[in-house]
C-alpha cells in the first residue's frame, strides 16, 4: 500500500473500485442508490425485459417526491401521467422488496432531504440516484452524483456503474462571512466566479473556516450547488459536526457499530500535502447576499450590485442579450427595486428546517405583500414537523403564508406549483433556466434571506436591513 498522502475523494473513490480497466471507466461499488417516482419506471422496464432482478435491495430507498401535489396530498393524484408514475414506483419497489416512502408516509420527502435525516447517507460512502442534485450528500464526506435512467437499470442489476475518475479540485473559502450571507449565498458566489463549467470534469472538496464553521444543513445547500458549476459533485470533510448530526438516526449505525463506523469516519480527511488538479481560494468577507438575474445559475451577483454589462464577462455577446431579455432586465440594471411576483422557499436545496428558521426570522410580525404568491414548501415530513414544533408554523400563518406539504414542487414545476409565464419568481431552488420553473416564468434565485425580505415588500430588497 502506498504511503503517499491522499485526499478525502480519492480515500472514498478507490475503496469503491471493484475493477479498473485500462484506458476505461473504473467499476464502481454503489453504497446507497435512492430512486423516485420519475426516473425509475423505464429503468425497472428494463430489468423486466432483460429478465433479471435487485442484486441488494437493501440498499436502494423509494420516495416520491417530483411530481407530487403540495396540497391535499391525501388525495388521488389528479395528473394520469404523475399517477401513473407514482403508482409505477409503488408496485416495483413492492415485486423487489425495496423501500418505499410514498406520498402519505411520515418518512416521505424530497429524496436528498430524507436520506440525510434518516440517517441513510452516511461518511465514506459512494450514493446515487438519479437526479442531478444527488450531490448534496456530499455534505457527510461521501462521494455523491446524479446518474441517467439506463445507470439506474445497471445499479438495481449489479449495484455497481462504470465511472472514469474525475479531475480533483479543492475550493477553500476562508474568514468569517458577514452579516445576512448564508451557504447559498456562498455557493452562488462560487458559481458566478467560476461559471457554470468552471469545474467540468472536476469532483470538488470544499474547505477552509466557513465550511468548517457551517451546519450540516448548510453544507448540504453549498454540495447541492456543485454540478451547477459544472462539477461531477461536491464534497466535506466529516468532523463532529457532521458525526452530531447523524448520532441517533433512525437507519445509522447504533452501539459498536457505531464506534466501528466512528473510527473509520474521522480517518476521512485529506491528508497534509495532498494534490489537486486545481484549486481556488476565496475570501469570506468579498461575499454579499447573492441573486441571479440571468438564466443560469452562473448569472448571480451580489444583491446591491448592478447588472453586469456585456463587455465586463467572458462570452457571447448575443447569448447575454438573449438571457437578459428573456428576464427583462437590462445591462447596469439595480436589481433592489425590481417588482417580485412569486416567492418559493423549498427544494433539496434550502428545503430544511435552517431555511425555514431562517425565512421565519424576517418575516416575524411583519405581513406578506398582498401581490406576492408565496409556496413554502417543507422538504419532508419530518421538517414539516419541526416547522409546527418549533412555532414556525405559527410566525408564518400571523404573517400571512400557507405551509405546504412536501415535494419538489415549484423547483422544476412537474407539479401543479408552476410560475406564469412572464412572471418573477425569488426562489430558493437551484436552477433558473428559462421555463424551468414553468414555461415562460423569469426566476432570481436566492437565499431564504432574500426571499423572506422579498416576500414582505414584494420586491427585490436587501435582508440585512432587516437583520
Ligand atoms: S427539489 Fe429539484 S433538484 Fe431537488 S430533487 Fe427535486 S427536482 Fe431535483
Amino acid at each position: 500500500m502506498s504511503n503517499s498522502p491522499k485526499t478525502l475523494f480519492d480515500k472514498v473513490w478507490d475503496s469503491h473500485v471493484v475493477r479498473q480497466i485500462a484506458d476505461g471507466p473504473d467499476v464502481f461499488f454503489i453504497d446507497r442508490h435512492f430512486i423516485h417516482e420519475v426516473t425509475s419506471p423505464v429503468a425497472f422496464l428494463g430489468l423486466e425485459q432483460r429478465g433479471v432482478g435487485v442484486l441488494f435491495p437493501e440498499k436502494t430507498f423509494a420516495t416520491a417526491d417530483h411530481n407530487t401535489p403540495t396540497i391535499n396530498q391525501h388525495l388521488p393524484v389528479e395528473d394520469p401521467l404523475s399517477a401513473n408514475q407514482l403508482l409505477q414506483l409503488e408496485k416495483n419497489t413492492g415485486k423487489y422488496g425495496i423501500s418505499h416512502w410514498g406520498l402519505g408516509n411520515p418518512k416521505n420527502g424530497i429524496v436528498h432531504v430524507v436520506g440525510p435525516e434518516n440517517g441513510i447517507t452516511l461518511p465514506g460512502m459512494t450514493i446515487v440516484c438519479g437526479d442531478s442534485h444527488t450531490s448534496t450528500h456530499g455534505a457527510f464526506g461521501a462521494i455523491a452524483f446524479g446518474i441517467g435512467t439506463s445507470e439506474v437499470e445497471m445499479v438495481l442489476s449489479s449495484q455497481c456503474i462504470m465511472q472514469p475518475k474525475p479531475l480533483k479540485m479543492r475550493i477553500n473559502v476562508n474568514g468569517q462571512l458577514g452579516k445576512g450571507v448564508t451557504p447559498k449565498d456562498v455557493a452562488l458566489y462560487i458559481i458566478s466566479k467560476l461559471s457554470t463549467s468552471g469545474a467540468t470534469g472536476y469532483f470538488v472538496e470544499y474547505a477552509g473556516d466557513v465550511f468548517e464553521n457551517m451546519s450540516m444543513e448548510g453544507r448540504m445547500t453549498v454540495c447541492n450547488l456543485s454540478i451547477e458549476m459544472g462539477a461531477r459533485g461536491g464534497l466535506i470533510a466529516p468532523d463532529q459536526t457532521t458525526f452530531d448530526y447523524i448520532h441517533g438516526r433512525e437507519l445509522a449505525p447504533k452501539g459498536l457499530e457505531w464506534d466501528k463506523q466512528l473510527a473509520y469516519w474521522k480517518t476521512l480527511k485529506t491528508d497534509a500535502g495532498s494534490v489537486f488538479d486545481k484549486e481556488i481560494t476565496f475570501l469570506a468577507s468579498d461575499i454579499e447576499p447573492m441573486i441571479t438575474y440571468g438564466t443560469n445559475p452562473g448569472m448571480g451577483m451580489g444583491i446591491s450590485r448592478n447588472i453586469p454589462q456585456a463587455k465586463d464577462l467572458e462570452g457571447g455577446a448575443s447569448s447575454y442579450a438573449k438571457s437578459l431579455d428573456y428576464m427583462g432586465f437590462e445591462e447596469n440594471d439595480s436589481m433592489i427595486g425590481k417588482k417580485v411576483d412569486y416567492v418559493f422557499i423549498g427544494s433539496c436545496t434550502n428545503g430544511r428546517i435552517e431555511d425555514f428558521r431562517a425565512f421565519a426570522s424576517i418575516v416575524k410580525g411583519r405581513k406578506k405583500a398582498d401581490h406576492v404568491t408565496a409556496w413554502v414548501v417543507p422538504g419532508s415530513h419530518v421538517v414539516e414537523a419541526q416547522i409546527h414544533e418549533e412555532g414556525i408554523y405559527d410566525i408564518l400563518t400571523e404573517a400571512g403564508f400557507a405551509l405546504r406539504q412536501p415535494g419538489c414542487s415549484a423547483c422544476l414545476a412537474m407539479n401543479d406549483d408552476k410560475i406564469p409565464a412572464g412572471k418573477y419568481a425569488v426562489s430558493t431552488s437551484n436552477r433558473n433556466f428559462e421555463g424551468r420553473q414553468g414555461p415562460g416564468s423569469r426566476t432570481l434565485l436566492a437565499s431564504p434571506l432574500v426571499a423572506a425580505a422579498a416576500a414582505i415588500t414584494g420586491v427585490v430588497t436587501d435582508p440585512r436591513q432587516f437583520l
